[in-house]
């Protein structure tokens, strides 16, 4: 089928796009930032805004919707508005100009669950639970959950997917192992936001992409974690980036804010029974290829 990326140049969306095409699907990739397509990948660079996706979603057979300004610390004077703009109103509108008989699957995010226990008792969230967001980020894919159920109110197609802290190669710059790998170069201190006894569940990104495909092939409704059900501690992470690196990483542990839960944990039944498979985690592997994909290039020398 031809199944159109949103968010193509992201860093979960190149691998949806890898993992689609080994899979034969023929791949559409939107994404108003530019970038280097795969073979074969036809290339869409506009805001999803812009009337120039309009066609290109009216003639998908499924859509993986993954555009979105995904940082839970992203701040500044306007960040609502970009949030608003870019997680809720862009997602309405390829939930609207999607044909109702094409899925569409959407990323929304763990974060809606605000926090599973204490590091300490860490409690599995389930799809079933009450949405409990915590903060601007978090209630954007609330909203734009929300959206995705109209959709399926009306008969139309619609998957919600929720990754958990995904990891691996292209990771976001802002996000705690890309950050620490950077530190660990440079020789800074690595920012701990919060203590180093939170906890997260960590998903690969390849994994994330295979649920993505999942749910296309499968015809999966409804909405599905997409996480390993197993939490590691932020010095377990840590770590893995000094063992990686092969160096020591000094430590600023700075204060948490209100939306940072201290603990996150996926409850994979439903991803396990509907997708076939549950994520799991290497994380010294997926650091690894995380810290090999980052490498800088080395001048080359005469
Ligand atoms: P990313 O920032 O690497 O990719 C998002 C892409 O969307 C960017 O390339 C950006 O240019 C594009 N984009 C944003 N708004 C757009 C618009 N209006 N029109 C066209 N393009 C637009 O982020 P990511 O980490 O790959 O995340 C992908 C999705 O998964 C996001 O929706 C995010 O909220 C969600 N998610 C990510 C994680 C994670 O750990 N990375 C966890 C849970 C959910």
């Amino acid at each position: 089928m031809t199944v159109v990326v949103t968010g193509a140049a992201g860093f979960i969306g190149r691998q949806v796009v890898h993992a689609l095409a080994a899979r034969g699907h023929a791949v559409t990739g939107v994404d108003r930032r530019p970038w280097t397509p795969d073979a074969g990948e036809r290339v869409l660079c506009c805001d999803l805004l812009d009337p120039a996706a309009d066609r290109v979603l009216a003639r998908a057979d499924a859509v993986v919707h993954l555009a979105g300004l995904p940082g839970v610390r992203d701040a500044g004077r306007d960040v609502a508005v970009r949030r608003h703009r870019d997680n809720v109103v862009a997602g309405q509108r390829v939930l609207s100009l999607t044909p109702k008989d094409v899925r569409v699957v959407v990323a929304s995010s763990s974060s809606v669950y605000g926090g599973a226990g204490s590091p300490s008792a860490p409690r599995a969230c389930r799809e079933s639970d009450p949405p409990r967001p915590l903060g601007g980020y978090a209630r954007s894919k609330a909203r734009l959950e929300e959206r995705c159920r109209r959709r399926a109110d009306v008969g139309g197609r619609v998957t919600i997917l929720r990754p958990f802290t995904v990891a691996g190669e292209g990771q976001r710059p802002d996000m705690a192992l890309a950050r620490w790998i950077a530190a660990g170069r440079a020789g800074t201190s690595a920012t701990v936001i919060g203590s180093l006894d939170r906890r997260r569940d960590v998903t690969d990104v390849r994994d994330v992409a295979r649920a993505a495909v999942a749910v296309l092939e499968r015809d999966v409704d409804g909405t599905v974690n997409v996480g390993t059900g197993r939490t590691v501690t932020l010095r377990a992470l840590l770590t893995a980036v000094e063992h990686a690196l092969g160096r020591h990483i000094p430590v600023e542990v700075v204060p948490a804010a209100t939306e940072e839960p201290a603990t996150t944990c996926a409850d994979t039944t439903r991803c396990g029974a509907l997708l076939g498979f549950v994520p799991t985690t290497d994380l010294h592997a997926v650091v690894g290829r995380q810290l090999a994909a980052s490498r800088p290039t080395l001048a080359r020398t005469a």
